[in-house]
């Protein structure tokens, strides 16, 4: 990068120290997990900003945006970097702005809400939030890394979505602080339904400065494995207890063989051969979750205390997309999906897929509350990556079959299957950063209505 534009930064932040150019880390700080996928793995190798920016506040981000608009350089928000998608990797160079040191819980209000800036690490609100009889609604696996701002610009759910949905339902996310990308960049509060034009929007509309994270009063939990002779069997106690009001739960993850023989660290709690389900339970209902499992023909495992996120072993480690990590790890021909089935032809669905891909699919089922508060079976197959033909086959066969798929092999927010029909990011985007400039490419609705000059309107043309 010009040598004229790392000095202005520095003088920026008033500190050389936090604009880093060493081309190594800047490298590191530009890359992602979008390595899950082989598909975006050919697309995004080798792609990377040309210098990181690390400010410590409002005002530095609104230095650092108003240089960028100035001299057309491009921006892409920084949280831990744990997304999937290469969502954080930047397509056209230019500032990686990491947010890491904007860390701080700023507070838990009585009423159950948590105040942060967007660098703070999700586990620390989670230990925060419980000090005061508080928890974390829904979190990724990811969640000692991860941070509340990139979870928001890139995540959706996990851990606690079986009982509250996901991110963006019921009102979790209360209200967002953003800078905008303008000639002279605004501090903007979205709350309500306005939170969704900044919502999974990868940052490419703003930077997020400031979240107000709606709770839920926490829970003492324990940790259960099942482990059962038939998925099926597996498949039919899981579904019963996450859509059982009776249970409180905050996980529920289904597992064919072989995918439990992939966790090496606790292979003796996953038996040879069998189906395995993880559980986070309510304390007060582990000894009948255990006795309906035995009923169940189930086999307990495991069985424990959970004490937070250092208890070992720790069963959240190995659900959701830390699966696919396992699985990745054991043959790096596996890659995933994520998909919604129907909870009433559930079954229909996955006997017509494993007919149609026999073992290329895995069953890593993962139940989920909807926004209209149904708890539906979400799952994160594995698949056994061969040609990406195959595996668009496999996506068009789901989507044959009634399958919901939110395409991860995909780099732009339109084609991830979280993007709104009613287009307020890319109406955000439009107010907010009317050069482009914020995370260029991801947005790709947006650089079509500006190639074209035509005014955003209606449907985003997916
Ligand atoms: P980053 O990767 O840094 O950023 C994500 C996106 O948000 C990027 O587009 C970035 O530009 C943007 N962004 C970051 N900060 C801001 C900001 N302040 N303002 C505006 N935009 C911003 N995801 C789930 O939802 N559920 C899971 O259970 C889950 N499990 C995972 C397991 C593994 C092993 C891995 C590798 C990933 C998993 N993910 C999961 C994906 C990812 O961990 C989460 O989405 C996480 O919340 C991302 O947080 P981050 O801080 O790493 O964001």
């Amino acid at each position: 990068m010009d040598p004229m534009h790392i000095a202005a930064f520095s003088s920026i932040l008033g500190d050389g120290a936090r604009v880093l150019t060493q081309p190594q880390l800047v490298e590191q700080l530009s890359r992602d997990f979008y390595w899950y996928s082989p598909v975006l793995r050919k697309q995004l190798d080798g792609k990377t900003g040309d210098l990181v920016v690390q400010p410590l506040n409002v005002a530095e981000i609104q230095g650092v945006l108003r240089y960028c608009h100035a001299h057309d350089l491009p921006v892409t928000v920084r949280g831990a970097g744990t997304g999937n998608y290469g969502q954080a990797v930047p397509l056209h160079g230019g500032v990686v702005l990491d947010l890491a040191l904007m860390d701080r819980v700023e507070t838990i209000e009585p009423e159950g809400v948590a105040v942060c800036q967007p660098g703070a690490r999700l586990g620390v609100v989670e230990s925060e939030a419980r000090k005061s009889g508080w928890e974390l609604r829904c979190y990724p696996s990811t969640i000692v890394k991860a941070s509340v701002g990139g979870f928001l610009g890139g995540g959706s759910g996990g851990i606690g979505t079986v009982a509250h949905g996901n991110l963006r339902d019921f009102q979790t996310v209360r209200a967002i602080e953003v800078v905008t990308m303008e000639a002279e960049p605004r501090v903007v509060k979205h709350e309500g339904e306005a939170v969704h034009d900044i919502l999974h929007a990868w940052g490419t509309n703003g930077v997020i400065t400031r979240i107000w994270l709606a709770l839920t009063p926490a829970v003492e939990w324990s940790q259960c494995a099942v482990a059962f002779a038939t998925f099926d069997s597996a498949y039919e106690f899981s579904e019963r207890v996450a859509t059982g009001d009776h249970w409180i739960k905050r996980l529920v993850t289904t597992f064919e063989w072989p995918i439990p023989s992939f966790f090496t660290p606790i292979k003796q709690y996953a038996p040879e051969g069998k189906a395995l389900v993880f559980f986070m339970i309510a304390s007060t209902q582990r000894t009948e979750l255990a006795d309906a499992a035995r009923e169940a023909g189930g086999e307990v495992s495991y069985a424990g205390h959970y004490a937070g996120l250092a208890t070992r072993p720790l069963l959240s480690d190995y659900t959701w997309n830390h699966t696919t990590l396992w699985a990745i790890s054991a043959d790096e021909a596996y890659t995933y999906l994520q998909c919604g089935f129907d909870p009433v032809t559930v079954r229909e669905q996955m006997k017509r897929l494993r007919e149609r891909f026999g073992q290329e699919i895995l069953f890593h089922m993962e139940f989920m509350k909807d926004g209209d508060g149904q708890v539906i079976p979400g799952a994160i197959p594995l698949v056994y990556y061969t040609t990406e033909e195959r595996l668009n086959e496999m996506i068009g066969f789901c989507r044959e079959i009634g399958v919901f798929v939110a395409n991860p092999h995909v780099n732009n927010v339109e084609g991830g299957g979280r993007y709104r029909a009613d287009n307020v990011q890319l109406l955000a985007k439009k107010r907010y950063d009317p050069k482009g400039l914020m995370n260029p490419g991801k947005m790709i609705t947006f650089e079509t209505d500006a190639r074209a000059g035509a005014p955003v309107t209606g449907a985003a043309g997916k």
